[in-house]
Parts: C-alpha cells; sequence; structure tokens
C-alpha cells in the first residue's frame, strides 16, 4: 500500500548531532560500520529516542517476524493496525502488546479517509477502536498521510492525536534491503518517527532492514521506545 509522505523531506545529510550525555551520534557508513565517536553512554534517555512505528498490520507472517527482531534488540515500537485485520488476527494484536508495544488505530479499511464523508471516517475509527479495546486508541495515523483540517479536527474532537511520521522508509515499495536500511540510519535523529509497515505485502526485506537498522543505531546510543504519546 502506497503511503505519500506529506511531511517536510528530511535532510539526508551526514551531520552529526550530538546528544545528551556527550556521544556524538554520526550516521553510520552504508556498509552498516558503527561511526560513533564516542563510547559515553546518554544520560537522558529521552534525548536518545527514537521511535519506530509499523503499519498495515497486524500479519500472521510478518507481524512475529518483527516482534523477534524487536525482541532481539529490546526494542518497543508502536503499531499502527488496520481494524479488519485486528478482528482476523485477534491473537496477533495480544502477542504485540505482551511484547510491550503499543498499539494505534490506522482505520478498519484503510481509506484516504480525506474522501470520506465524516460519518464514514468516524465509522472507520469508531469500528477499529472496538476492535482493539474498549477505550478508544490514543492515536490515529490517517492511511497514506492523507489529511486535512477536517480529518485533524475529527480526530481531535474524539480526543485523539493524529499521528504521521519523520522518516519513510518507503518499504512498502520493496526497494532492497540496504536502501531501507540506508534511509533509517542516515536519517535517524533523537525523537524522530520511523515509518515502516508489518503488513500489505512481502515484507522480507522490512524485516532484514530492521535488524541491521537497529544494530546499528543501538551502537551509536539509540533507544528504541513506542510514541509516548500513544
Ligand atoms: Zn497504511
Amino acid at each position: 500500500m502506497s503511503h505519500a509522505s506529506i511531511t517536510a523531506a528530511v535532510c539526508a545529510a551526514a551531520t552529526a548531532v550530538v546528544v545528551a550525555g556527550g556521544a556524538t551520534v554520526v550516521p553510520a557508513r552504508a556498509s552498516g560500520t558503527p561511526a560513533t565517536t564516542s563510547a559515553a553512554p546518554a544520560a537522558t534517555a529521552a534525548f536518545t529516542d527514537i521511535y519506530f512505528t509499523f503499519d498495515d498490520g497486524p500479519h500472521p507472517t510478518w507481524t512475529p517476524r518483527v516482534l523477534a527482531v524487536l525482541r532481539k534488540y529490546n526494542a518497543r515500537a508502536t503499531f499502527f493496525m488496520v481494524g479488519q485485520n485486528v478482528v482476523r488476527y485477534p491473537y496477533l494484536l495480544s502477542s504485540v502488546r505482551a511484547y510491550g508495544h503499543h498499539t494505534s488505530n490506522h482505520t478498519w479499511s484503510h481509506p484516504n479517509l480525506t474522501q470520506l464523508s465524516t460519518a464514514s471516517v468516524t465509522w472507520q475509527l469508531n469500528k477499529t477502536d472496538a476492535a482493539m479495546g474498549s477505550t478508544r486508541r490514543k492515536c490515529v495515523r490517517p492511511p497514506y498521510g492523507a489529511t486535512n483540517d477536517r480529518i485533524r479536527s475529527i480526530i481531535s474532537a474524539r480526543g485523539q492525536r493524529q499521528v504521521l511520521w519523520n522518516i519513510d522508509t518507503r518499504d512498502w515499495s520493496r526497494p532492497g534491503t540496504t536502501t531501507i536500511y540506508n534511509r533509517i540510519v542516515y536519517n535517524a535523529r533523537p525523537g524522530r518517527i520511523v515509518l515502516m509497515h508489518d503488513g500489505g505485502g512481502d515484507r522480507s526485506q522490512t524485516v532484514a532492514a530492521l535488524d541491521r537498522a537497529l544494530a546499528n543505531l543501538r551502537s551509536r546510543g539509540y533507544t528504541f521506545r513506542y510514541i509516548p504519546y500513544c
């Protein structure tokens, strides 16, 4: 499924970023060799956090494989789930939560919300929230990042928060493991949200790139958390 990024394009320049504790975070070479210039651990975890997000699942093949990679690095992430997949694979919703991740609303059937009536948008969000538990999810990610003032208002009137992303890996287009990996490690900065997918098609490149990227980022002092407000 195509996701058009509407966030500002991230700068691909290899700019060093000094994080808490004096560790200098430098994008690694494409070879995957860590380029951390200081081994000093960051003193403030918040300044080393990066937020991986996974859309379009859960999926019986790919969600467990993503979970296994995240576990390997003791990483936490946020999963934006499609409601009709949640009811198809309810055990995967439980698995994702059991591993300590957070789950949020990615609509019932993955439509472009800007093309739906307000009643239909509300239906999409309600049905998904109901499938995911007794309370509304804290965050909503509109499919394709397609949103406008009306959609933002609907979401916020529900007491939910719209969440897009900073780093679009475009993993859904299967550009190759190394390309996905490079998009992550060259654009990583503390506080950024990374968009990946555990559903919507063959995600073997996503799984492989995630494994390499987490190894690289961990060596550079990053910590992997779910989005704190989701
Ligand atoms: Zn999606």
